[in-house]
């Protein structure tokens, strides 16, 4: 390949002439020293504050006008309360997540259980915990286990025994990253109903997907190090308020503040590429990349911690056909619905429950978890994963399918008045973890001699979570530390 330069299409290889502003960078224009971040979700935001820290000018690139990627809020036209895009949940093994909210300041905005209860209901109203108790890890949850409703005692002795085979088995195994969870699930003697009322219970919220779907490594990760790895480990949180105040828009301040450039609402519409074989598997690097207002801005290093798709996109083809992108593009969504109901009593008393057989999944009980955010009344919010089934529907029919749901599931949802129903669908929600997703993830150097790679969907050993978008904005900055001391 010789040395030429390309550009995504649609992008321009020259600089447009706008009056004021040809070219932007945070320091001089193409010093070595300027890092530019694609994405400001909160991989792009730990990505630039790990570089900050390194003592590298950053200049960060966001298509909306706000921060904090797929964990966001917006103001509901219908009544002017803020609704999350949808009930972001942390456990307590988050701790790189944790560390973040830290960092920010926002410690305190977040509510986290000081030890693990887990509400689960029937939909004929039985109810069990799963919680732990004051025995060390990991028979912390045998007595709740012991009196869960929603298994048989034959189940639970398989259930048992199925625990102590995840807690011994080596999730790095080749082979467990070929075949599903639920397979390894069989194979170790699960009956159906502990796969539906429990295993499934802690798989489908955290991966987004079903048991049969996912690997069998990704589901031992999430109840190795969720559920087995300590008492304190799988303790639920979340965001005191909505998800904007909490992270999106102290990062904002925090960043400008330490002198990072942020330049939102303006997408990145191209990168510009210089093709020129190097050694060590290099073939090129990236001059600059191409805003939709006509910007281009140029630095020393670029770190894409855009959502994978959406890097794929804005790749020339040239690069976009290299064997480590097509790698990339095999990756797949799951989606996530979540129905916000606003209801004029209060129709649920506890801050949120799981349902074992209903399409409700989870309930929410935002008055509890934020405060009173409709001025009475009682705002729930129905979070569905992988919800295959539903995404596709119109809102005229998945409103009052979940209204009748609720009211099955809670006597008084039945009888109180709906105010107000928003429905959210996010279709690209999460990259899911089938089997072979695992050797598909990269790490963060790539062909490109100074294009690194964030984003949760990168090979950080996490699922599609906050905490692995953190792991991912970390490992990309440090890599380009490593490169620059070279
Ligand atoms: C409904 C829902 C519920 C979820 N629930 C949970 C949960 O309970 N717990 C949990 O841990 N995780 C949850 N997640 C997953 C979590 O939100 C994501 O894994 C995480 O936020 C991903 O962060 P990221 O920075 O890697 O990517 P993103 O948040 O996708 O950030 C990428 C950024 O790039 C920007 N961008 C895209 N294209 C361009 C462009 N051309 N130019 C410039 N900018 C661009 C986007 O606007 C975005 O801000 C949930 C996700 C969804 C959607």
């Amino acid at each position: 390949m010789g040395n030429q330069h390309v550009a995504a299409a649609g992008a321009r290889t020259t600089p447009p002439a706008i009056a004021g502003c040809p070219e932007m960078s945070s320091a001089a224009p193409g010093s070595a020293s300027d890092v530019v971040i694609l994405g400001g979700g909160i991989a792009g935001i730990a990505a630039a504050l790990e570089l900050l820290d390194a003592g590298r000018s950053v200049t960060l690139v966001e298509s909306r006008n706000f921060l904090g990627g797929r964990a966001f809020s917006f103001t509901d036209t219908n009544t002017g309360v803020a609704l999350d895009n949808g009930q972001h949940v942390i456990v307590g093994c988050c701790a790189e997540f944790i560390a973040f909210l830290d960092r920010l300041g926002v410690r305190d905005r977040w509510f986290l259980q000081e030890r693990l209860r887990i509400p689960v209901f029937s939909r004929n109203g039985k109810r069990g915990d799963l919680a732990a108790s004051r025995l060390p890890s990991p028979l912390h949850l045998l007595p709740s286990f012991l009196a869960y409703p929603h298994l048989s005692l034959s189940d639970k002795l398989r259930a048992l025994w199925g625990m102590a085979r995840a807690r011994f088995t080596n999730r790095d195994a080749l082979e467990l990253e070929d075949v599903t969870f639920y397979q390894w699930l069989r194979g170790n003697g699960q009956p159906e109903r502990a796969i539906n009322n429990l295993w499934n219970l802690v798989v489908e919220p955290t991966l987004n997907d079903n048991v049969r779907e996912v690997s069998a490594a990704m589901g031992l990760m999430i109840v190795q190090e969720g559920m087995l790895s300590s008492v304190s480990s799988g303790n639920l949180g979340y965001a005191r308020g909505d998800l904007l105040a909490s992270i999106g828009e102290p990062a904002r301040r925090m960043l400008e503040e330490r002198g990072a450039t942020l330049l939102l609402g303006d997408a990145v519409r191209g990168l510009e590429v210089s093709l020129e074989p190097k050694g060590g598997g290099e073939c090129g690097s990236v001059a600059a990349v191409e805003l939709a207002s006509g910007r281009r801005v140029v630095g020393g290093e670029f770190v894409s911690a855009l959502p994978f798709s959406a890097l794929l996109r804005l790749l020339p083809p040239e690069v976009a056909g290299l064997e480590f992108f097509t790698r990339i593009g095999r990756l797949e969504w799951s989606p996530i619905l979540n129905v916000h109901v606003q209801y004029d009593r209060p129709v649920m008393d506890l801050p949120f429950c799981a349902l074992v057989d209903s399409p409700l999944q989870w309930v929410f009980n935002r008055n509890a978890i934020a405060g009173d955010p409709t001025g009475g009344g009682q705002l729930v919010t129905i979070s569905v994963s992988a919800a295959w089934d539903f995404i596709g529907l119109p809102r005229e029919e998945l409103a009052p399918m979940f209204l009748a749901e609720m009211a099955a599931a809670f006597p008084a949802a039945g009888e109180a008045s709906v105010l107000n129903v928003t429905v959210v669908k996010q279709r690209e929600a999460t990259f899911r973890c089938l089997p072979g997703a695992g050797r598909l993830r990269p790490d963060p150097v790539t062909p490109l001699s100074n294009l690194f790679l964030a984003g949760e969907w990168t090979n950080t050993g996490w699922p599609s979570t906050m905490e692995g978008a953190v792991r991912s904005g970390q490992q990309a900055a440090r890599a380009v530390s490593r490169k620059s001391r070279l």
